[in-house]
């Protein structure tokens, strides 16, 4: 059936009303759109998909905001909705949103109603306009309306996970960072595996990346500090300049990338590339003197947690194509 096979993929909903930002954040994150390119873009008016591949394929679906979910004629919501991991609802927090979550509520009941697991994802978007002390209040609000209006609709078990989100800083990819991770079936053997580099190697902190998009789809368990992400997201476009990452100029036979960069504070960043499109980056704080030796070690380390990731990818394509 049709069922089986989109569960080989994940697929996230992306929806909100018109021009709360939906197609400005698929441009930023998917497509390395400078931010203030996304000014002009015409807004949505029909649904668009992008696909990317990390660990599993992905799917982002984006729904134009006045589309009317019941409208059947218009596309089969009920198939949609039965077929997707995570709803990702865009209210803009520079304009009056009441109306954003009056929507927002008549969909998480028809989305629950369809299919009870899903991950419902809010974000609160554009907050670069809003003052430090004001998108706390806003959201504050906002959690404790969506809160009011899922009791009258009698669902107040329902998880929501809120996000700050703005495509003027990393807040935006932060956000789809934890949303995909929870699509990811694999993830606590992911960071199992990030844990034990850590312990063998020096890292101070690892992550997997999409390329492309500049999510990480893993880290280790150490806490997430946003500067430490920006500069390995930022490591991935130098190198990215300097090597030629997406050209397969080699053709098969293309020799992994690896880049090594030591800064001036004495952070040495650590790129490796894995498997579809991901890549490893690592922040060490080495001495001098123990570099070289730290690095084969690393490298060893390193290459052995590539042969668990290719292992971890073969095995979970066996096993959906064993469910289709
Ligand atoms: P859509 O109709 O939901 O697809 O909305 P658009 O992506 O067309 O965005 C509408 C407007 O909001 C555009 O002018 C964007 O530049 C702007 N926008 C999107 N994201 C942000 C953001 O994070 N901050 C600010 N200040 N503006 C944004």
């Amino acid at each position: 059936t049709d069922n089986s096979l989109d569960q080989s993929r994940a697929t996230i909903l992306l929806m909100g009303l018109r021009r709360s930002g939906k197609s400005s954040i698929c441009k930023v994150v998917f497509h390395n759109v400078q931010p203030l390119d996304t000014l002009y873009l015409e807004s949505t008016t029909k649904p668009t998909t992008e696909n990317f591949q990390s660990l599993i394929d992905l799917a982002v679906v984006e729904l134009p905001g006045q589309l009317n979910l019941f409208e059947p004629s218009l596309y089969d919501s009920e198939k949609l909705f039965s077929s997707i991991g995570a709803l990702v609802y865009v209210i803009d927090s520079q304009d009056e949103y009441l109306s954003a979550l009056q929507n927002l509520a008549v969909i998480i009941k028809y989305a629950v109603s369809i299919k009870p697991k899903i991950h419902i994802e809010v974000l609160i978007h554009k907050i670069d306009g809003l003052s430090e002390d004001f998108r706390l209040d806003t959201q504050r609000d906002i959690m404790q309306r969506v809160g009011d209006d899922l009791l009258d609709y009698g669902l107040e078990g329902v998880q929501i996970s809120f996000y700050l989100t703005s495509i003027f800083d990393h807040s935006i990819y932060e956000a789809f960072s934890r949303i995909v991770q929870k699509l990811i079936y694999e993830l606590p053997a992911l960071e199992n595996l990030l844990d034990l580099l850590m312990q063998y190697s020096s890292f101070d902190k690892v992550f997997l990346f999409d390329i492309n998009s500049k999510i990480y789809v893993a880290t280790d368990s150490s806490p997430v500090d946003i500067q430490t992400y920006e500069v390995c997201a930022e490591f991935i476009d130098v190198t990215i300049d300097l090597d030629g990452l997406y050209e397969t100029k080699g053709g098969k036979g293309m020799r992994p990338t690896r880049c090594v960069s030591k800064l001036q504070n004495g952070v040495t960043l650590y790129l490796y590339q894995m498997i579809r499109g991901l890549a490893l980056v690592g922040v060490s704080r080495l001495d001098d003197g123990e570099d070289a030796t730290s690095m084969s070690v690393i490298d060893y380390n390193v290459a052995i947690f590539k042969r668990s990731l290719e292992k971890m990818w073969e095995k979970s394509k066996n096993l959906e194509q064993g469910n289709l």
